[in-house]
C-alpha cells in the first residue's frame, strides 16, 4: 500500500473502468487526491503522475503543505467542515470550496472573495447526527440565496454517505445526490471515497475524493 505510483495507476484505471460502465469517459471524472496526514513528498509523487487536484479538510495542515508545494501547479479543494472565522484563509488559499453548508458561511465567503470562486453545496442525505451538510429538504430555500451572491459560483453538490463496510450501501445516497443535481440543474457531483468510488461513478459522480487507496492508511483519523 506504500507504493504511491502503483496505487495511483490502479485507482486511475478503476476510475476509467467504472466510468465506462456508466457510459462515460474516464476524463469526465475528476480525481481529487485527499491528502490529510499525507506528506508533501508523497503528494509530489502523485502530482508527477498527473494527479493535480488536491483535497484537504484541515486548514492549518493544508497551508503548511501548500507552502512547500508552491512550485507545482496544483488545484486545491477545501473539503472539510469550515468555521466561519476561517473563511478568509480558505478563500485566499483554495481554488474550490466543496463544503458550503449554511448561509452565514456562504455570505462570509462571498464577502472575503475578490474573485468568483467555484463552490459545491455539501448536502446531508441521512438523519445521523453530523456536524456538516445541509439537509436536502432545505436546498429549495437555500440555493437561490447562495446563487444570488456575487462571488460564489455554485457548481454542484458534495456528500458523504454514512460509512458502511459494504460499498453497495452507499448507492442510494449517491443516486439521491444525482437526482438533486438534476432537480436543481447543477452539473458537478462530488461523491465517492476509497471504499465506494466505483459505485459513485456508476451513479454519476463528476469528482471522487480518494485518500487511502492512493496513499495508504492514515496514522490517525481526523
Ligand atoms: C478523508 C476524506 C475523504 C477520503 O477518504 P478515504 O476513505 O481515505 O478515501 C474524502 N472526503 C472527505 C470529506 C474526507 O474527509
Amino acid at each position: 500500500m506504500n507504493d504511491v505510483e502503483e496505487n495511483c495507476r490502479r485507482v486511475v484505471e478503476r476510475i476509467h473502468t467504472a466510468a465506462a460502465r456508466s457510459g462515460r469517459s474516464g476524463e469526465a471524472v475528476r480525481l481529487i487526491a485527499v491528502t490529510k496526514f499525507v506528506s508533501p513528498e508523497k503528494i509530489r509523487r502523485a502530482a508527477a503522475l498527473g494527479i493535480t487536484h488536491i483535497g484537504e479538510n484541515r486548514l492549518q495542515e493544508a497551508l503548511t503543505k501548500r507552502d512547500s508545494l508552491r512550485d507545482l501547479d496544483l488545484t486545491w479543494h477545501f473539503i472539510g467542515h469550515l468555521q466561519t472565522n476561517k473563511a478568509r484563509k480558505v478563500i485566499e488559499n483554495f481554488d474550490w470550496i466543496q463544503s458550503v453548508d449554511r448561509l452565514d458561511l456562504a455570505e462570509k465567503l462571498d464577502q472575503q472573495a475578490h474573485r468568483r470562486i467555484p463552490v459545491l453545496i455539501e448536502v446531508k442525505l441521512h438523519d445521523e447526527p453530523s456536524k456538516s451538510g445541509m439537509p436536502a429538504g432545505e436546498l429549495q430555500d437555500f440555493l437561490p440565496r447562495v446563487t444570488g451572491l456575487k462571488n460564489l459560483e455554485v457548481r454542484g453538490f458534495m456528500a458523504v454517505p454514512p460509512y458502511s463496510d459494504i460499498a453497495e450501501e452507499s448507492r442510494p445516497y449517491f443516486r439521491r445526490l444525482r437526482e438533486l443535481g438534476v432537480l436543481f440543474g447543477l452539473p458537478e457531483l462530488s461523491m465517492g471515497m476509497s471504499h465506494d468510488f466505483e459505485i459513485a461513478i456508476e451513479e454519476g459522480a463528476t469528482m471522487v475524493r480518494i485518500g487511502t487507496a492512493l496513499f495508504g492508511s492514515r496514522q490517525s483519523t481526523p
